[in-house]
This record gives structure tokens, C-alpha cells and sequence, in this order.
């Protein structure tokens, strides 16, 4: 059984599953895997026939914090707004710097199959008064939630710190303000010019009404508060807030003994690491979640975040590795396996679950996108190197029939992501130049027994009854030949490399076989053997 589907078995009664994100910044692909976690929990709750909502908050009254993502003459006045009132900073027409984020965001969710019942706006939630009441709360029992914080988090506040701030009525600015005093329906509030580094206030004070859009809980009251206006029941936490003492525990105390609400079911996940750094503050090239989509399509990049438990941190490493290969590779064993056909190597339990919940569309037909026919990732980027390959036509012979529309659209979603894959990420070894006469220097270069072992596989190949147009089929021959002639695999690759490409290393050498015409496989098996030796 699947980890969603284990959770989903676990509860009981209408389900709402919320999560929500600070819209600031590029999206980087480590910080996918919170919303499609959260996507395939909705999707198994739906699937044990749970009444489930999905919610996404747009945390947009947070305060602009970085300097960097602002155009220069802009930085002295919107530092320290709320980023709902920041204009749009790339001219592109959003109402704010805050929809403009978001909205390549909730496009990349759509992308990614996730739609969200509904995407509340902070900026929109607070003025209607709908927080008033978590406001006053938390104001009359500010002692209280100072001693959580110095309980849960070990973070002694001074004894006139008051857990909300306010949009100062003079400059706008929320993260310059801090709250002192409170009389029931007012609030003292200062705008300091030396609150926080990143800006700067305006020196202004005063009384004033908390309520209707002037005041903001803080980033753990507003969390605590969201579960209990919303009604929410699951909530997943990446592990960086999920920490002893972190914004979690606080958050949990928090709706426990100031709001009386048990918090939400959390589902801790870990990482995605990049070459061993976290992916979701990694600035590096193609870690920007619309980098990687170029190349990685969105089922499989479902199937990347959705095949580990989430309390398993996903190591992934795409510059110069074969990791997005073997990613289509992976994603294709799970779709044969869940189509009943036989896979190599042990297939995870749970294997069905995963293949259906990678899938982009929740409705389909699962046994039928099972059993459509993939072309191997590998394959497609070497066919593609290939001078004058027809490649859609390989396909279709490979598959022995047409294929449908269906897999057409694979097809040409996956020669895509193969194209994108050889401009950015691949391994030098996948970039290949097949030579058109035989590469006599490294030819001569072999040993005799490499040269008898092209010859013998030359010779496998033309006994052999059907034609070879499968990598997997070439690999099999090129292992079972090198055995018979007791010759180590790595020298037996190694020929062939020679042989066709010139050079000691390539791409697995079975799929590059099958991608050449058959008779010039022969011709060239054949000349390598019969060559002259290098003249010592
Ligand atoms: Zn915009
Ligand atoms: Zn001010």
C-alpha cells in the first residue's frame, strides 16, 4: 500500500488539507514537493471516498525582505511594505509583486496537476474581518503567548512585546512596526526606524484599531489561526519548520492553548538535495522549478517527488548525470509493472498507487496509461543525434504498430524533453558523434581480443533471428557475446566505443546500436575486426 493511501485509511470524516507559501521570489523545484504531497494526500482521501477540500493560502501580508528582487529606485520605499502592496516589479501588468509571484506558481501547480478547491489572499482575508476575532484573542492573552514562545521555542519576547504588527497609516510599511500596548480596542504601535536592518521606518506612533486590514498576526499566530478559520485537518510541513522548538511546535501550541483547536495532522517531508544542498535555497543553475520542467516532464517529475515516503530525503543531481534518465527509466518500470507486465529488478510495494498518483490527470484511466507504449528517454536522445533518423518511424517500428494519440503526445512530449535534456544536463557521454568511416587510430588502438569480440558480435547479430531494434535487446547480445568470449564487460564497451565513436566512453552501448541502421552496425562490426593493428 501507498504512503498517501496508508494516511488516507487513517482518518475519518470530511477532510480540509491546506498548505500556503510567502509569494516572493523565484520558485525553486525543491520546493514542488510540499504541493504535489499535499495533491496525491487529496487525491488517495478522494480515492477512499473521504469528502475532501484542498486550500492554498497566499501569504501576501507578509513584509518585503529582499532587497534584491526589487528594481533599485524602488528599494528605499517598498523594503518593509507588505508585498501585497509592492507594485509588480517586471512591468508585466499584476496588481501587485505579490500576484505576480504567485501567479508562476499557482500556473506551475496547474502544470503539475494541482488545483487547489480554493487559493486564498491574506490581503484579501484581513479586511473583511474574518481574523478580528484570532486578533483580539491573541492580543487580551498576549502573556500567554509569550510564555509558548519561551516554553516551545526558548525566545523570551520583552514583557511588553504584543504578537501582531500594523501597517503604519504614515509610510505603509508592517516589518518596521512593533506593538506595545493594548486597551481592548486599540493598539499603541511604533514605526522604528531601526526594528529590523533590512528597512527602514518612519519614526510615526500612536493608537489605533487593530481590526479589518490595519493589523497582521505574526507568521505563527497567523498559521494557527488559518487551521481554526478554515477548518483544516492536514497539513503537510517541510522538515526545516517541522523541527523541535520551530515554527511547527509553536504554531501547534499555539492553536492548542490560545485558539482551543487541535492542530492539523502533519506530514513531515524532507528535502530534495541537490548535489547534496538543499534544493529550495539553492540559487544554482537549474534549480528553478521552470528550469527543470523544461526537462522534466510533469508526470515524471510527480513520480520524482511521490516515490519516496516524504520522510525520505530525495537526492537528485541532474548536471552531467544520467538522473533524469533514469528517472524516465524508473517512471516506465513502475508503468510496466502496474500494466502486469514482467520488470527487471524488485518494484517497490505499492508500485500501482505510485504510477496512478504520478499521472497528471486524477481521472484517468490508469490500466490504459499503464499499457500505452513510452519510448525509452535514452533511446529517444541518442535517435535524436542521429543523422537522417526518421525518428517518430523508429518509434513506431519499435512499438510494431502506430501509435495513438495518446502516446504520439508522449512521444513528442519526451523528444522535447530529450532535445533540452542534451542542451543543458546531459554527460559528455551522451553527446555523441557517430563517425561515418570507422575511427581507425582508435581502432588500431584495441587489443586483439577486443577486435575478435566486435567481429563475434558482428556476427551474433547477423544469426540472430529478429532484428535488433531495441536497446535493451542489442544489451543483452553485447553481455551475453563479451561472456561467451570471456572478455570483461568494460573492455567489450570500451570496442565498441572505439569502434563507432572514436573515443573510450559513450552512452549505454545497447541503445546506441539500436539506434543505427542494422546493416551499418554489420559493415562496421566487421571493419573494426578485420583492421590493422596499430604498427608499433
Ligand atoms: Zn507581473
Ligand atoms: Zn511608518
Amino acid at each position: 500500500m501507498d504512503w498517501a493511501d496508508e494516511l488516507a485509511a487513517s482518518v475519518s470524516g470530511p477532510q480540509v488539507v491546506n498548505d500556503s507559501k510567502t509569494p516572493s521570489g523565484t520558485v525553486h523545484v525543491g520546493s514542488l514537493r510540499g504541493p504535489v504531497i499535499l495533491d496525491v494526500i487529496v487525491r488517495a482521501l478522494r480515492r477512499a471516498g473521504v469528502e475532501t477540500t484542498l486550500l492554498y493560502g497566499i501569504d501576501d501580508m507578509d513584509p518585503m525582505d529582499a532587497q534584491a528582487l526589487l528594481t533599485p529606485d524602488a528599494v528605499d520605499h517598498e523594503m518593509g511594505r507588505p508585498l501585497a502592496h509592492v507594485p509588480d516589479q517586471s512591468g508585466d501588468g499584476h496588481a501587485s509583486y505579490a500576484r505576480h509571484h504567485a501567479r508562476t506558481f499557482i500556473d506551475i501547480f496547474d502544470g503539475l496537476g494541482i488545483h487547489p478547491d480554493r487559493y486564498y489572499w491574506m490581503s484579501d482575508i484581513y479586511p473583511t474581518g474574518e481574523m478580528d476575532s484570532f486578533i483580539r484573542t491573541a492580543l487580551d492573552r498576549a502573556a500567554d503567548v509569550r510564555d509558548i514562545y519561551r516554553r516551545v521555542a526558548n525566545v523570551q519576547h520583552p514583557d511588553n512585546w504584543h504578537p501582531i504588527q500594523i501597517v503604519c497609516p504614515s509610510c505603509g510599511r508592517i516589518g518596521t512596526t512593533i506593538v506595545t500596548r493594548w486597551d481592548g480596542e486599540r493598539v499603541f504601535f511604533e514605526c522604528r526606524e531601526q526594528l529590523v536592518t533590512w528597512a527602514r521606518g518612519c519614526g510615526t506612533s500612536g493608537w489605533i484599531s487593530p481590526f479589518r486590514g490595519t493589523g497582521k498576526l505574526g507568521w505563527n499566530l497567523e498559521w494557527a489561526a488559518q487551521w481554526s478559520l478554515f477548518g483544516v485537518t492536514i497539513e503537510p510541513c517541510g522538515k526545516d519548520l517541522s523541527t523541535a522548538g520551530g515554527s511547527r511546535d509553536r504554531a501547534d501550541a499555539i492553536a492548542r492553548e490560545i485558539f482551543d483547536r487541535e492542530p492539523p495532522l502533519n506530514v513531515p517531508y524532507e528535502f530534495l538535495n541537490i548535489g547534496g544542498k538543499k534544493m529550495s535555497t539553492s540559487k544554482g543553475r537549474g534549480a528553478a522549478a521552470h528550469e527543470i520542467a523544461d526537462v522534466v516532464p510533469p508526470e515524471q517529475l510527480r513520480f520524482m517527488f511521490i516515490r519516496p515516503r516524504p520522510n525520505q530525503v530525495i537526492e537528485f543531481e541532474p548536471e552531467g548525470t544520467d538522473a533524469i534518465p533514469r528517472l524516465f527509466d524508473e517512471f516506465d518500470r513502475f508503468a510496466a509493472a502496474t500494466a502486469g507486465k514482467e520488470v527487471r529488478g524488485e518494484i517497490a510495494p505499492g508500485f500501482e498507487a505510485t504510477f496512478a498518483y504520478s499521472l497528471l490527470d486524477s481521472d484517468a484511466d490508469v490500466a490504459a496509461e499503464a499499457a500505452a507504449f513510452r519510448p525509452a528517454f535514452s533511446h529517444l536522445a541518442l535517435l535524436l543525434q542521429i543523422p537522417n533518423v526518421d525518428v517518430a518511424a523508429r518509434v513506431a517500428a519499435e512499438k510494431g504498430s502506430p501509435l495513438t494519440e495518446r502516446e504520439a503526445a508522449t512521444f513528442d512530449e519526451r523528444v522535447g524533453a530529450a532535445r533540452a535534456w542534451l542542451e543543458t544536463y546531459a554527460p559528455e557521454r551522451a553527446i555523441v558523434a557517430v563517425r561515418d568511416t570507422p575511427p581507425l587510430e582508435a581502432i588500431a588502438a584495441l587489443e586483439d581480443d577486443q577486435r575478435r569480440y566486435l567481429g563475434a558480435l558482428g556476427d551474433a547479430a547477423a544469426s540472430a533471428e529478429a532484428p535488433r531494434s531495441s536497446g535493451e535487446a542489442w544489451q543483452d547480445l553485447i553481455f551475453a557475446v563479451a561472456a561467451e568470449a570471456g572478455l570483461p564487460n568494460g573492455r567489450a564497451f570500451a570496442a565498441l566505443y572505439a569502434a563507432f565513436l572514436g573515443r573510450t566512453n559513450g552512452p549505454r552501448a545497447g541503445w546506441l546500436l539500436a539506434s543505427l541502421d542494422p546493416s551499418f552496425v554489420g559493415e562496421r562490426l566487421r571493419a573494426a575486426a578485420a583492421a590493422p593493428q596499430v604498427p608499433a
